[in-house]
């Protein structure tokens, strides 16, 4: 029998794609964004999230139109994607056109659960790394470190790279998961823990109704 987080993350569709903030979706469902270094790996763990190939869409030309992709989870919650961020040889206008995009989405006061930071496994914490992770405290929002394509570590490495930046996060990150969308680690894991975040964030919701 699927668990409950397995559930709602089998359900995710595709919702809208946003180019500027007046198209982002405004019915206050609540979301969990998913940031970090373009190639980290983010599409292909939305897709393992989802159990899906094809949900994102993995390995796109860096510089291509930058949008925020939306897909909701069974109409509980959406799972949000940021275009990725520290591209080495894209233009100005680009990374320009990133920081007004990511920068609209956190100032909008979006109805955030939390926020997954993807970082590459294989070199965590880079200085694009450490600059997104202290704008993001700035939010004072819930964070989750993904370390991404942990197949490439050997399980000794693996160890030792979460526990070293686990430690390292301890006071921003609520957890670090090591995590590989080739091998299946760390999906379980996150959908967990990201399922908690949602119905947290109900049950808060329901509480905060007036009484009848
Ligand atoms: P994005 O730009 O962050 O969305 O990254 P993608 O999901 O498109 O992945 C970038 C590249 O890394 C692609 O070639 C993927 O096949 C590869 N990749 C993604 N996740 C993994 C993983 O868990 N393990 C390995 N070995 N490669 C991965």
């Amino acid at each position: 029998m699927q668990s409950e987080p397995d559930r709602l993350f089998s359900r995710a569709t595709f919702l809208a794609s946003a180019g500027t903030l007046q198209e982002f979706p405004a019915d206050g469902i609540r979301e969990v964004a998913f940031v970090g270094r373009s190639n980290v790996g983010k599409s292909s763990a939305i897709n393992a999230l989802a159990g899906r190939r094809r949900l994102a869409f993995t390995a796109k030309a860096p510089g291509r139109t930058q949008t925020v992709n939306f897909y909701d989870l069974a109409g509980a919650a959406r799972l949000v994607d940021l275009p990725g961020y520290g591209f080495a040889r894209v233009s100005k206008s680009v990374r320009e056109g990133w920081e007004r995009l990511v920068g609209d989405y956190f100032g909008a006061g979006r109805p955030l659960a939390g926020v997954v930071v993807l970082m590459d496994a294989r070199h965590p914490m880079t200085s694009h790394d450490e600059r997104l992770l202290g704008w993001l405290n700035t939010f004072e929002l819930r964070l989750l470190a993904v370390l991404t394509k942990s197949d490439k570590l050997s399980r000794s490495e693996g160890t030792v790279t979460l526990n070293r930046t686990r430690q390292n996060l301890a006071a921003r990150c609520e957890e670090t998961i090591l995590f590989s969308s080739s091998s299946g680690a760390g999906v379980e894991q996150v959908r967990e823990l990201l399922w908690r975040w949602v119905a947290a964030g109900s049950a808060a919701a329901a509480n905060k109704r007036p009484p009848v």
